[in-house]
């Protein structure tokens, strides 16, 4: 071989170790993440204290915390985390039937979030959300002429409530607490007893019934339930209101599904919105917006109640044994399409 033909030899070889390495690393990105999440399963959760004891609430009967070993079925206060199969749906139906309750779920559908999710969201809210029990939903958006018409079963009514249009998605999100709390003040307050807030990018798959009613109520996030507390995305930087200190925190809960009773969400929502302005007054915003100050609030006033990541799952996690039956699935994020 010539001195030419080894230095062009020599250059190929670099020219495809690149090559190979720029697609390993593609590869990896695509493919090796989700593999690496489903790591995740291994982690322990914990285990429930009281599972030997049968829980109970008002709402759903007796509870089986031990039907579901290889889960964390209580928290450290003594409240129930519910998993398919540590209940019985039928007592948890004829418990709420007893009581006569109507049950509210709220909903915020600005922009561009109105025409891409809506629709679907009440379509399989319908088949799926509170069925048996008398249901006000409260749509909140800038156009109310655009609400789509759904054909709603007996006993099930919709409302439509005017909001503005806020410059930045962030806002959006975050105004809803301030929103939720003039609402809860007012008519949706005295028609609901308990009511359920809920991002509209998502749809119901499964059965969401009584069982999920409490007090007050928070939603695993499904990205990080199996997650050390020291991992977990809280704000920690002081200046924000939404701030925990290092070492401190319960579960990351995820601000797609929250609620409660009408007196206890007005307590939740009015906390996240004066922490939101104090914020705002400052000039800080916490790392996830109102979910940062829902998380806050919920470490200070622990859930009555707290639901497994089987109530609002991601598909892009993919199928895990441990989720039975997923009852709210994430649209997938368009992100580009819905926000501006
Ligand atoms: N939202 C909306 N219009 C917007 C931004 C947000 O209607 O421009 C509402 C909508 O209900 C959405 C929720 O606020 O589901 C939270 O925003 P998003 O779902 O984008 O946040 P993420 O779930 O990605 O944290
Ligand atoms: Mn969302």
């Amino acid at each position: 071989m010539s001195e030419k033909d080894t230095e062009n030899w020599a250059w190929k070889r670099i020219f495809w170790l690149l090559i190979l390495l720029t697609l390993g690393t593609l590869g990896l990105l695509l493919y090796g993440l989700p593999v690496v999440r489903q790591l995740e399963v291994f982690m322990p959760m914990g285990t429930c204290p009281l599972a030997r004891m049968p829980l109970s609430d008002n709402f759903t009967g007796l509870l089986r915390p031990w039907a579901r070993p290889e889960v964390l079925t209580c928290t450290s206060w003594g409240a129930p985390i519910i998993w398919d199969g540590i209940f019985d749906p039928a007592v948890a139906q004829q418990q709420a039937r007893q009581k006569n309750l109507t049950i509210g779920l709220t909903v915020f559908a600005v922009g561009r979030y109105l025409e891409k999710y809506l629709a679907r969201f009440l379509e399989t809210a319908e088949q799926h959300f509170m069925v048996g029990l008398r249901v006000v939903y409260y749509v909140f958006t800038e156009r109310p002429s655009a609400v789509p018409r759904v054909a709603l079963g007996q006993g099930r009514q919709l409302r439509v409530e005017r909001v503005d249009r806020e410059r930045r998605w962030q806002d959006v999100s975050m105004e809803r607490m301030r929103r939720l709390h003039v609402a809860l003040s007012g008519r949706l307050g005295r028609e609901a007893n308990f009511v359920f807030c809920m991002d509209v990018d998502q749809h119901f798959s499964g059965a969401f019934g009584p069982e999920a009613l409490a007090e007050s109520v928070a939603q695993l996030h499904a990205w990080h339930y199996h997650w050390p507390q020291r991992l977990l995305p809280f704000e920690r930087d002081a200046r924000s209101a939404a701030a925990l200190p290092f070492d401190q925190g319960d579960f990351y809960y995820h601000a797609a599904v929250f609620g409660g009773s009408v007196a206890a969400l007005r307590r939740l929502t009015a906390h996240c919105a004066q922490a939101i302005r104090q914020d705002r007054a400052r000039g800080v915003e916490a790392r996830w917006h109102d979910e940062s100050h829902l998380n806050k609030f919920f470490w200070l006033q622990k859930p009555a109640k707290v639901l497994s990541p089987e109530f609002c799952w991601s598909s892009e996690i993919g199928m895990r044994a441990e989720i039975h039956r997923p009852r709210l699935l994430w649209a997938t994020k368009e992100y580009a399409l819905v926000r501006y």
